[in-house]
């Protein structure tokens, strides 16, 4: 594709955006258990609508658009005094939970200033950690869970710390399982070892607090934990907000400003940044201050109060299909289950055929794959047709037979060295053709559960790299 020479006219131009969209996932229908935070309609647009008044405001400088900082310290303050924090806390409003792991990450190494840091956490803390410390040259010391709960092992964190260790990270709650681990025993070690503690509060963090309102029980897990030193909080997750907004928030200014970066030396303006962006469009900063100031206080208990049932709803449902295992006992709106009989892979595209998006997860040291669903008040409304199917779903996977891609890629391990030609390989002969992937992906699944992960991760690279690569004759100029 090329620039064209003569511009489309405006309706041509949001045709052709809306004729793009045809495969994306249809949310909005409420039979997506996946990543879309569905609050309805109105929240939505009051998201939006923020969102486009401000999206071409520029918050790289705060002194010519001092709306950017207002906006930006009234939602950090409300976050802030919802999570418990005292007067001398702080924060900031980032791109996503990543960016504000990243940011937390790097406050602490700052301070620390050890020639080789390393940071102390469960292994079910979110990817991003291990992304921050590999950005920010980190090592992460990766302590298992305690089998029986799922939860941190604190016993087990503390045994792994060294002279090194410039933070411990806990989680309220994990993604893989939806699970709070024990922040208050983490934070008296924190506090023992004169440590920071980082509470990922990303996916539930901001819905917590009304869930615990709603009589839910898990482990105290904000500011009022002595010991917490940084809490990260998504609001483009269960605060509903549009994407492009989360919460790095500190208990005290010391420790933030390790986060600040500043350049003053080269021939151009005063860089000062306090997040890893740089300029940055308001449009998120106003959507996420909209969306609070809108739903306010009793908004969010009521779409805390809808999760919640969908939650127990849910466990309940799948404890009553045979075969089916819930994982834990969820303490959010992210449930879990493992099949005994058929692959949840198989159960997943059974799914899928049926019109439902369930995420599946790997195995992983031991741990079983699984079928990971995500309840938002846009979809727990559909709660018992979901059940429905998934009993049939489950039916239909014990029938399926194991493909011929086991044996192949038990062949090419023994056959050739990882490389991203055996990667390419590995992706063709699954039926991935330029980044398409086919129907159904049971198959690919059990292949990646089967492989080493470094072979997974060089599979998963390959295939970024070429669905993100536009066709070469796209590309080529014309003689
Ligand atoms: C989603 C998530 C993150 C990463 O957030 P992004 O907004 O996707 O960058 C980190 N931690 C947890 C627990 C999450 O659920």
């Amino acid at each position: 594709m090329k620039i064209p020479s003569r511009g489309m006219t405006r309706d041509e131009v949001t045709a052709a955006l809306e004729a793009y969209r045809v495969d994306d996932v249809r949310w909005r229908e409420g039979r997506a258990f996946t990543t879309a935070y569905v609050a309805g309609r109105e929240v939505e647009e009051v998201g939006r609508d923020a969102f486009a008044r401000f999206v071409h405001e520029n918050a790289l400088d705060p002194t010519s658009t001092p709306s950017a900082a207002r906006l930006e310290t009234e939602v950090v303050g409300m976050a802030l005094s919802h999570l418990n924090a005292g007067p001398e806390a702080t924060g900031n409003l980032t791109s996503g939970g990543t960016e504000s792991i990243i940011l937390a990450v790097k406050a602490a190494r700052d301070r620390a200033r050890r020639s080789r840091p390393n940071l102390v956490m469960p292994i079910t803390a979110h990817a991003a950690f291990r992304k921050a410390a590999h950005y920010l040259g980190v090592e992460t010391l990766d302590v298992d869970v305690d089998r029986s709960t799922l939860r941190a092992d604190v016993g087990a964190m503390r045994d792994a710390i060294t002279e090194d260790t410039i933070l411990l990270v806990g989680s309220a709650p994990c993604w893989p399982y939806g699970l709070v681990d024990p922040i208050p025993e983490l934070g008296r070690l924190a506090l023992e070892k004169g440590l920071p503690l980082h509470v990922d509060a990303c996916v539930g963090g901001f819905l917590l607090p009304y869930f615990r309102r709603l009589g839910a029980s898990f482990p105290d897990f904000d500011f009022r934990v002595p010991g917490v030193t940084s809490i990260s909080v998504d609001l483009h997750k269960f605060g509903f907000v549009p994407k492009g907004a989360s919460l790095i928030l500190y208990r005290d200014k010391e420790l933030r400003r390790h986060q600040i970066y500043a350049c003053v030396d080269w021939p151009g303006y005063a860089v000062v940044n306090a997040t890893v962006q740089s300029s940055r469009s308001v449009g998120p900063i106003a959507a996420a201050w909209a969306v609070l100031r809108y739903l306010g206080d009793e908004g969010y208990l009521d779409l805390a109060r809808r999760i919640l049932e969908g939650v127990r709803r849910l466990v309940s449902g799948l404890d009553e299909i045979p075969g089916l295992t819930v994982l834990g006992r969820p303490d959010f709106a992210l449930v879990v289950a493992a099949s005994r009989e058929g692959s949840v892979f198989h159960i997943a595209d059974e799914m899928k055929a049926r019109g439902w998006d369930i995420q599946v997860q790997l195995g992983h040291k031991g741990l079983p794959p699984n079928l990971h669903f995500l309840v938002t008040p846009g979809n727990a409304v559909h709660l018992d047709a979901l059940l429905r199917d998934l009993r049939e779903a489950v039916r239909s996977a014990r029938e399926a037979k194991p493909g011929p891609l086991g044996a192949m890629a038990a062949d090419l391990l023994s056959s050739a060295p990882p490389s991203p030609a055996v990667f390419r390989e590995l992706l063709s002969a699954v039926g991935v053709r330029g980044g398409q992937l086919p129907e159904r992906r049971a198959e690919i699944y059990e292949l990646l559960n089967a492989l080493p992960r470094p072979w997974v991760q060089g599979v998963v690279v390959e295939y970024f790299s070429e669905l993100l690569t536009p066709p070469a004759e796209a590309v080529a100029q014309e003689k």
